[in-house]
């Protein structure tokens, strides 16, 4: 197929200062956990960015000196020329393809303890770090910022010397020295570094000009700028000081990444931002500055990617989430294959991976941080290993993506579901408020199994331990997935809760199959992800009271990996949910459920009604176990069937069963990984 002349304008080279980017698909930094750590991981992942057509591939923040040091984080490191080599490799591999390779220096200041290096952190002022470390910034004098000039010159000739076309001065997030200078709100110098903006940007100017100066001639000098912190008049805002620096600045750099920052403001999900929620921040941008722009906002359809290139918004289409769930994107729109974009959903399990210093994981593309250690491409996968059918019982993410993945190597595949429509539990969850792009998960899937004549689908149709058997297919496959618990049974109560009848008890099932209850309601959240939060949002929209109680000290605490935990606290709190934290749910009676303080101990009882339990989920395995007896020749259950986890976990698993099958016994470690090494002494 070719290309829709509507997006030629998508594919145009556009110049950057000295070097020239081959189309307006720019990766902007995005961490990996990978980054140092694991460099052949990070490296293989980019390469297939550069590969999928993306013109401009860049790296996550890489950072120039062990003053600040963001340990554990995993970003990239360019200390001092044994640093040089990992990046080199980067470099070459996004090169390959003709893309132009970018590096984001940083030096993290006060958002960096310093765990690994010990060394004391500097600030424009005296302050505690972040992420509550009993550890303070010391105020920087006139030699420490000479000093943070020099290091971050050398890092860019490192990062030149490595092979990079464009160099970064982070200006971002709140995350960077140079952003904490210009702050108002954590710049409380009374010098030339401090009081007016001209001062507070003197050192994001001097470090363009000395970057400029040291690599300027071959590399394209580009600051990444959040015109609004989103704090109100205290932080930079968009029609203020954000505007001021631009206007101050516009011709200085020889590109604009702008955004808005804190990182939970930049990355928003889904469930509280629409696509393109930052263009009202940044529209302006291109109007005061010639330099190209580049900006982010969930972008993944073409039409809106045009429309903001021909309405003067962008230059450059920046995106880091919708190219790490499609690496091929670019590609797909050049071949005329727009349907086949596995589109972002917004769910930010990207970034929990690396908020736990693991490699990315992404729910819409299970092969993302698998590149290198599992050899696993996005797009191609070995054809089938014999000419044999499989019977997948089960259409949720797990089963959908093992029919796709196994259609893709060309089995004969029959999908069979009991429902009446295809996606298991994303069916009702989709409807959750704030969930809608989650149902892309089965759309995607559901479009690329249409288009496969080897792949069958049976909608209601529940099977039974007979009609699998008279199938008689070479492989089964069973996905049926999970319910939720009635019985209280989670972490913190192992054995249940006691519940004395007739108290009325609910499970999310229950709630999104449109049960309601009437009176006052208690959500019992041991779970910790979105669920719990969600179950208080839709009885409160129904007017109903509720109160939510969770053993953690925050609602929805996992959340925090997905960056989404204080907004849904505030949430529940703007609508009049009752908040009750480290509390443990120990009786359910009629009319009230008993509490005990985590700490304490102490009793209360709390009036309710009906109590719904956000606990564990149970696995419907049944079809499973009866078939274990029979004695297959080659069965197999996946997802959350085998033990229930995130949409993410379930898609992976399907992928995994599709690449796996055939391959006989897996070795222990069923993947590569990139060892320690004892260093030579030196
Ligand atoms: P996962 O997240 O692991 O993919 P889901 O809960 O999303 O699991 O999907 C499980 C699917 O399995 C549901 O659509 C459900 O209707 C289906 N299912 C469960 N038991 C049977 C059965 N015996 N026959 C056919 N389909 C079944
Ligand atoms: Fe998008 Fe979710 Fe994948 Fe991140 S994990 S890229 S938010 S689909």
């Amino acid at each position: 197929m070719t290309r829709d002349p509507r997006f030629d304008i998508l594919f145009e080279p556009v110049r950057i200062g000295p070097v020239t980017a081959p189309n307006r698909f720019y990766q902007v930094p995005h961490c990996n956990g990978m980054g140092r750590s694991y460099p052949s991981s990070m490296t293989e992942m980019r390469r297939t960015k550069a590969e999928g057509g993306w013109g401009v591939v860049t790296t996550e923040e890489v950072e120039i000196h062990p003053s600040a040091d963001h340990s554990p984080w995993m970003g990239g490191r360019l200390w001092d020329d044994r640093d040089v080599p990992v990046l080199a490799r980067m470099c070459e591999a996004v090169h390959e393809y003709g893309a132009l390779v970018g590096c984001e220096l940083n030096h993290a200041g006060a958002m960096a303890a310093n765990r690994y290096s010990r060394d004391v952190p500097m600030a424009p002022s005296h302050t505690p770090v972040a992420l509550h470390d009993p550890v303070q910034a010391r105020a920087m004098d006139l030699s420490d910022i000479a000093n943070l000039r020099r290091w971050h010159r050398e890092a860019a000739i490192r990062a030149r010397d490595a092979g990079f076309d464009i160099i970064y001065v982070y200006a971002g997030h709140q995350l960077s020295t140079i952003s904490h200078f210009l702050s108002p709100y954590r710049n409380r110098r009374s010098d030339a570094y401090g009081g007016s903006l001209e001062n507070r940007a003197r050192l994001l100017r001097e470090a363009l000009e000395d970057t400029r100066d040291a690599v300027g001639d071959t590399c394209a000098i580009a600051i990444r700028l959040s015109v609004d912190e989103l704090m109100g008049p205290q932080g930079i805002t968009s029609d203020g000081d954000g505007r001021e620096l631009v206007e101050m600045l516009a011709e200085v750099p020889d590109l604009w990444d702008v955004n808005i920052s804190g990182w939970e403001n930049d990355s928003a999900t889904s469930r509280f931002k629409a696509a393109g929620y930052q263009e009202d921040y940044i529209r302006w941008v291109k109007g005061v500055t010639s330099k190209p722009v580049v900006g982010v906002g969930r972008y993944t359809s073409p039409d809106t990617m045009v429309s903001l290139v021909k309405n003067g918004v962008l230059d450059f289409i920046g995106a880091a989430r919708p190219s790490i769930a499609d690496p091929f994107l670019p590609k797909k729109i050049d071949e005329g294959r727009v349907e086949d974009i596995r589109e972002c959903i917004g769910c930010n399990i990207c970034v929990s991976g690396d908020n736990m210093f693991v490699p990315i994981r992404c729910t819409q593309n299970p092969t993302m941080g698998e590149e290198w250690r599992k050899r696993w491409h996005p797009e191609r996968i070995a054809p089938r290993h014999a000419d044999e059918s499989v019977l997948i019982v089960g259409a949720g993410p797990a089963g959908l993506e093992a029919a796709r993945a196994l259609g893709q190597r060309g089995y004969a595949v029959t999908l069979a579901d009991g429902a009446e429509v295809l996606g298991g539990r994303l069916i009702t969850e989709r409807r959750l408020p704030g969930l809608s792009e989650w149902g892309r998960v089965v759309d995607h899937r559901i479009w690329q199994i249409s288009q496969m004549a080897n792949v069958e689908t049976f909608l209601a149709s529940a099977l039974t331990p007979e009609t699998v058997q008279e199938f008689a297919a070479d492989h089964v496959v069973i996905a049926t997935g999970a319910k939720w618990a009635a019985d209280g049974i989670g972490r913190e109560n192992p054995r249940g809760i006691s519940i004395a009848s007739p108290a009325r008890i609910l499970t999310p099932d229950d709630i999104m199959a449109g049960d309601r209850p009437d009176g006052p309601v208690v959500i019992f959240d041991d779970d910790h992800f979105y669920m719990g939060g969600l179950m208080a949002e839709v009885l409160r929209k129904d007017g109903i009271d509720v109160t939510f109680v969770t053993p953690a000290a925050h609602v929805s605490e996992w959340t925090y990996q997905t960056l989404e935990q204080h907004k849904i606290q505030s949430r529940l709190m703007e609508m009049g949910v009752k908040i009750k934290l480290s509390h443990n749910l120990t009786r359910i009676a009629p009319g009230k459920v008993t509490l005990a303080c985590g700490y304490s101990g102490a009793q209360e009882d709390v009036e309710a009604d009906s109590t719904v339990l956000v606990t564990m989920r149970n696995p419907v395995d049944a079809l499973y176990q009866s078939l274990a007896q029979a004695g297959l020749p080659s069965l197999t259950r996946i997802g959350d069937c085998l033990a229930p986890g995130t949409i993410a976990a379930a898609v992976y698993a399907g992928h995994r069963y599709a690449r796996e099958i055939g391959e006989g016994d897996m070795p222990n470690v069923p993947f590569r990984r990139e060892l320690p090494q004892i260093a030579a002494q030196d």
